[in-house]
């Protein structure tokens, strides 16, 4: 229902949490973040109000990372649960992936997840989607290209952003047929549902399009301030404008 990414200088469960309480009004039912540190991902979801997660992560607190990406649920593929809530994870906990929609196909997907050994844990449709990537990056070493190759397996109407813990300072994102607008801000950048998620930290935003991927990618080689490269293509990698 609502979707938040970010990579940028701030920590990024702040402004995930926060992003995510400016979409509550959309109403939903269950909340997850997901945040790269230390080199890998640690991940948090409730189902409930999102002052469940908070007290979640006060009992539990994730490192500090400066990529995350967060959830705010409205089911419909398995119950309101913790394990149904997003992020969901592939089976080594390196990737994780929020979604707003319906994989039409996710069952077929399944089976042939399930025929190459991955061990599925959720009811939902979006859990494929994980596991496809985690799949993906291990022959390419690219999530954008990785997202690429996956959206053009799936039917259906979906959002969907990702991270993965070997590509720390990367968050990507697709859409088709739902909503995704990316904003663009000092040293960071976002990618959300509805532009109220970010709009407390920049105005300038552009919506990516139809069946399109967006890379953001923060860069802080040479020892200057850190700059983020937005990077946009249709689903067979030919660049686009969003
Ligand atoms: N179909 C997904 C699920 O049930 C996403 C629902 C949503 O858009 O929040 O988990």
């Amino acid at each position: 229902c609502g979707i938040v990414g970010y990579v940028g200088g701030q920590s990024a469960l702040d402004v995930v949490v926060a992003g995510l309480k400016r979409l509550e009004y959309r109403g939903y039912d269950s909340a997850g973040v997901a945040v790269l540190a230390d080199g890998g991902l640690a991940a948090a979801k409730k189902a409930g109000k999102l002052v469940n997660l908070e007290k979640e992560l006060v009992g539990r607190p994730l490192p500090a990372g400066a990529t995350g990406i967060g959830h705010t649920r409205w089911a419909t593929h398995g119950g309101p649960t913790d394990t149904n809530a997003h992020p969901h994870l592939d089976n080594a906990g390196r990737v994780a992936v929020v979604h707003n929609g319906i994989i039409e196909n996710f069952a077929e997907l399944r089976a042939e997840l399930a025929e190459r050994g991955h061990e599925l844990v959720s009811e939902t449709d979006t859990e494929v989607v994980a596991h496809l990537l985690a799949e993906s990056f291990s022959s390419c070493g690219d999530l954008a290209e990785s997202m690429r190759l996956v959206c053009r397996r799936l039917d259906g109407a979906f959002t969907l952003v990702a991270v993965h813990a070997d590509e720390p300072d990367v968050v990507v994102g697709a859409r088709r047929n739902s909503p995704l607008v990316v904003g663009l801000g000092e040293g960071e950048a976002f990618l959300a549902s509805d532009v109220a998620a970010f709009i407390a930290y920049t105005r300038s935003a552009i919506e990516l399009g139809q069946d399109q991927v967006v890379e953001l990618r923060r860069d802080a080689e040479g020892g200057g301030a850190a700059g983020v490269s937005v990077a946009v293509t249709d689903f067979h990698g030919a660049p686009g404008e969003a």
